[in-house]
């Protein structure tokens, strides 16, 4: 049965036994990437030590053995999204490339001038840009879809701005900056009605969330690898089997082609079509052990723990004059927060100095900085690592910093 013991789990994580400027580290940085648990570090070991061949290539035992191991990978990805088919599984380098992926192939192919793309104003810049440059390429627009001084979208907005004109809804699962969680079951619902697919930016969503895409009925789902327990450089672009079997190909080269002549090439099936090149296979191997490793932890015990953190923390800084939390979120995994008054960057200096590790800036959320009028937050971002003593200690640290400034 899963199980919740603290002190079991940060075992499992050396980079969290280290010290930083002659103290313990506390790490609040999880949702920039999460710290990585001994079973993934020692499943890169074991592949390179071991397995490592290139997979679907050639015709001897290593390469069989990394093939099965890899397609086994796809199949835990499959089951930890429910996803209805393995093929519905694409390996990426991660959520950006997710992104990308499917402005190029599917928005490509599909958008038409006057087309419009509904893009919330709390988006990552991964879960922008790429609309944007799709965009200028078709003749189709970008329209923002505001977000509320409550850092929470503005529903009535998305009412009125779902229109026959639109062919894409993008937005994330839950935002970087305040852990806004957004109404993709009701957004999908309405997109759908309108015939409008809907990208869900699912990055720091997948460490807090059991994800069903099927009962989402999300159209693409994406995510990050590192995020999750596992690697950079790994990642995942889940798509409806009909979409992704009408989407044209990406990248050109090995493994995406059925037959390659100078007159024309046809291309692979599901999910190679998708995946030209060698894959980043030990990755592919490392993130299914984070699956595995994080479906043996209670859920619920592990979600309970990071909201009470959570509730300690600003509890213990709401006091400091001039703090104010940005967006105050329900049961978020993070929050964001300034000090009147006080560059954000100068906090994050003094905060290091003690050993305390969280974000201070943008965070690459360009759009809804500008919307709260900031140039800048400190975020704190937790994981199911964290100590009521890391909360502690960024909370005297958090003090002593203002008490300086
Ligand atoms: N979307 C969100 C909401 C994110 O937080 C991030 C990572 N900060 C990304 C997309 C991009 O992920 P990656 O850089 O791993 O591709």
């Amino acid at each position: 049965t899963a199980q919740f013991d603290i002190d079991m789990i940060r075992q499992q994580f050396p980079a969290l036994a280290q010290q930083c400027h002659g103290q313990p580290l506390v790490y609040l940085d999880s949702a920039a990437t999460s710290q990585k648990p001994l079973v993934v570090i020692e499943t890169i070991q074991r592949y390179y030590s071991g397995h490592n061949a290139n997979v679907h290539r050639g015709s001897h035992s290593l390469t069989a053995a990394a093939t099965a191991q890899f397609e086994q990978a796809r199949t835990t990805v499959q089951h930890f999204i429910h996803a209805a088919q393995r093929e519905e599984i694409i390996w990426t380098r991660g959520a950006t490339e997710a992104l990308n992926l499917i402005a190029q192939t599917y928005a490509r192919q599909q958008l038409q001038p006057g087309d419009e793309i509904l893009v919330s104003e709390l988006e990552h810049h991964a879960n922008i840009v790429p609309w944007q440059i799709v965009a200028e390429q078709t003749g189709a627009k970008v329209v923002k879809l505001p977000m509320q001084p409550d850092c929470t979208l503005d529903m009535a907005a998305f009412a009125q701005l779902l229109t026959p004109r639109t062919k894409i809804v993008a937005v994330a699962h839950i935002t970087n900056v305040t852990g806004t969680r957004n109404p993709i079951e009701s957004i999908i619902a309405a997109a759908h009605q309108q015939g409008a697919v809907v990208v869900v930016d699912g990055a720091q969503a997948v460490a807090h969330e059991k994800i069903d895409v099927q009962v989402l009925d999300a159209d693409f789902y994406v995510f990050s690898g590192h995020k999750l327990f596992a690697p950079a450089g790994i990642g995942v672009l889940y798509g409806k089997r009909a979409l992704l079997d009408a989407m044209p190909p990406w990248h050109g080269g090995g493994k995406m082609v059925e037959k390659v002549t100078f007159d024309g090439t046809t291309f692979s099936d599901l999910p190679g079509k998708f995946e030209a090149g060698t894959p980043n296979v030990a990755g592919s191997l490392a993130l299914a052990a984070a699956i595995d490793w994080l479906s043996e932890i209670d859920h619920t015990a592990a979600e309970a723990h990071i909201h009470r953190l959570r509730q300690l923390a600003i509890d213990g800084i709401r006091e400091i004059d001039g703090l104010r939390v940005v967006g105050l979120q329900p049961d978020a995994s993070l929050f964001s927060f300034v000090v009147e008054g006080v560059h954000h960057q100068d906090i994050a200096t003094l905060l290091d100095q003690q050993g305390i590790a969280l974000r201070a800036g943008h965070h690459c959320a360009h759009p809804m900085l500008d919307a709260l009028g900031l140039s800048g937050t400190l975020r704190v971002s937790l994981a199911l690592y964290n100590t009521e003593q890391d909360v502690a200690r960024f909370v005297a640290a958090l003090h002593k910093a203002c008490d300086l400034l």
